[in-house]
């Protein structure tokens, strides 16, 4: 029998487990979690094959489930069994689990959670902004600004596609003044503009400095 192993980690890729291919012709699978790596570092999901050097424009989703697509997508220990970064008002450390999105905080540390019945339309702004090519500061305000305009101006029960997001963010874009810079501060601009309560510092500090989405 065929002992398939991923080329990054050189582990063995076991039945069941979600795997990537990429669009080139290498025909090699991938974990997805050591894909995601690739992504993580690259900044989008055109990384470069390992093997053959092409550019891979596969941006398919991973699974049907989106709130599956969402988790694959953040950092791998949100899956896991990691308690939440807070502690409680008797100085001891939180034992609640964190929640996706949620500045690696628990229900009660930040509440603004997004709900389950916006995780298809979470799921496609996630892996739309991540086939752009802004900074990765500009892609975690993108992400977290996506999860405010879900949770704070497209929740009347209405179905809404990611061109509602899209809508609000070029809106503040267009009544700018100055040009289509997208650095920290024309970020949190994007905030004021809304009323929005901007992302959490630590969480932000946390995503840039080790690269990662949680
Ligand atoms: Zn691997
Ligand atoms: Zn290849
Ligand atoms: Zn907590």
């Amino acid at each position: 029998m065929d002992i398939k192993t991923c080329p990054i980690c050189l582990d063995e890729i076991e039945p069941g487990m979600i795997t990537k291919k990429l669009s080139c012709n290498c025909k090699q699978e991938y974990h997805f979690a050591c894909f995601k790596q690739m992504v993580y570092k690259h900044g989008n999901f055109f990384i470069k094959c390992p093997m053959c050097r092409i550019k891979n424009t596969n941006v398919d989703y991973p699974t049907e489930d989106p709130k599956e697509n969402i988790l694959l997508m953040l950092h791998t220990a949100l899956s896991k069994n990691i308690k939440c970064n807070h502690k409680t008002k008797t100085g001891n450390k939180c034992k609640l689990k964190p929640i996706m999105l949620n500045y690696g905080c628990c229900h009660v540390h930040n509440s603004e959670i997004l709900p389950k019945e916006n995780y298809e339309l979470f799921s496609k702004w996630l892996y739309h902004i991540l086939q752009t090519n802004y900074k990765w500061i500009s892609i975690l305000y993108l992400l977290d600004f996506g999860k405010k305009i879900i949770i704070h101006k497209l929740n009347d029960n209405k179905v809404y596609g990611i061109e509602s997001i899209l809508n609000h963010l070029y809106t503040y874009i267009n009544i700018q003044d100055e040009i289509n810079i997208i650095n920290k501060h024309y970020m949190e601009g994007i905030y004021d503009y809304f009323k929005l309560e901007k992302p959490c510092q630590k969480w932000l500090r946390y995503c840039l400095d080790n690269r990662t989405i949680i």
